[in-house]
């Protein structure tokens, strides 16, 4: 099997919740999504798919992604996309870095690989622990009542994780509102819930020390990303005892070989596009269960295929160490294509259709904005 031609559509997808507030004042109304579809020599599709979460969420943005593929395509024309590895050996030859331009393309080659064998991504990816896996939602900074009434309406479409999004500046109420939302939204705690309280590195070890000391004792949760740098999230470990996940920090292999060297965290969030697609997903999934550290499967949001990725990669995390996977279609008002995964006792499981198991709408996505072929 080898790539004969790669078509690059650009997407826009609005936020289904209005408006995403983030710490530091971050607030977004909808997310540019970037779709690759690699048509092989015997005229087999396959889709990829990087949605940025806002260009000032990590260091990517999808004009960038863009630019990014239109530097690496010509390279992978001609290329046999079911070794992976050598797939991703090529794409950092032609560009250093950039990981969502080389998701799109990763996780299409996953996909073709999987219909060229007849088998869904997560057998080629060691199988599914055919568990249920359980959803988590992604609750946007508001006012505490706001936020606890958000978190009732995902537990009732059978949401069984929560991601609390914090990290108030002074002043918008700081460390107090903080507390006071994160109270709020475990008040209605149910067995077997799993809360991410999630400050996509907004706060610094001061404020994340006042805001665990102003609640009150006994709530169960994991602190996500709480510090924007190493040496914070080092000095905040030091001195905290609640769990702490990364996620924006654990982008590269050897960020993630650095959170095992130093004991920096006890998990991390594995977003399917911060990684640079499935292949090194793969990797830290396999590297995190070596080092007994939980996995939650996300992506920087997304539309069917981030989610298909994302349920595929899941599927393969054992039972012990996976804690939730996102569901990208939650969080967008469109549906890029047709893909069977609803959400059912607690979660969800991916189709076993092969490859990915998504039939995109071509009448939606329009013409490519790019084309390279042979
Ligand atoms: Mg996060």
């Amino acid at each position: 099997m080898k790539i004969k031609k790669i078509d690059l559509f650009a997407f826009h997808l609005p936020y289904a919740g209005g408006q995403y507030a983030l710490s530091g004042g971050r607030v977004y109304t909808g997310f540019d999504s970037v779709i690759t579809c690699l048509t092989a020599d015997d005229g087999t599709q396959g889709w990829g798919e990087s949605t940025p979460f806002g260009p000032n969420y990590i260091a990517a943005h999808a004009r960038g992604a863009r630019a990014g593929i239109e530097e690496i395509a010509p390279h992978l024309i001609g290329r046999d996309p079911r070794d992976v590895d050598r797939i991703n050996d090529a794409m950092d030859e032609a560009l250093v870095g950039h990981n969502h331009a080389k998701n799109a393309l990763d996780v299409a080659c996953w996909d073709l690989f999987g219909k060229s064998v007849g088998l869904p991504v997560y057998t080629l990816l060691g199988g599914s622990t055919g568990k249920r896996l359980p959803t988590i939602s992604s609750i946007y900074a508001g006012t505490p009542e706001d936020m606890r009434a958000r978190v009732a309406k995902h537990r009732a479409m059978g949401y069984m994780g929560h991601s609390i999004k914090v990290g108030a500046l002074d002043s918008e109420g700081g460390p107090a509102l903080d507390a006071e939302r994160i109270a709020a939204s475990l008040a209605d705690r149910q067995a077997g819930e799993y809360f991410l309280v999630d400050a996509n590195g907004g706060l610094i070890p001061e404020t994340a020390l006042r805001m665990l000391r102003a609640l009150p004792e006994g709530l169960d949760f994991v602190l996500e990303a709480p510090c924007a740098t190493w040496r914070e999230t080092l000095s905040l470990r030091q001195r905290c005892t609640v769990p702490i996940i990364l996620d924006e920090l654990a982008q590269e292999d050897g960020d993630i070989a650095k959170l095992v060297a130093l004991d920096a965290a006890d998990g991390i969030g594995l977003k399917i596009s911060k990684a640079g697609g499935l292949t090194h997903a793969r990797r830290h999934r396999d590297l995190c269960r070596a080092a007994g550290l939980t996995v939650s499967v996300q992506d920087t949001v997304g539309s069917v295929l981030s989610a298909a990725s994302i349920f595929h990669m899941g599927a393969t995390v054992p039972e012990r160490t996976l804690r939730c996977v996102l569901d990208p279609r939650d969080m967008v008002t469109v549906e890029t294509g047709a893909f069977h995964a609803p959400i059912q006792n607690g979660g969800v499981i991916p189709p076993d259709a092969p490859g990915l198991g998504v039939t995109m709408n071509m009448d939606l996505l329009g013409k490519p904005v790019a084309t390279w072929a042979d």
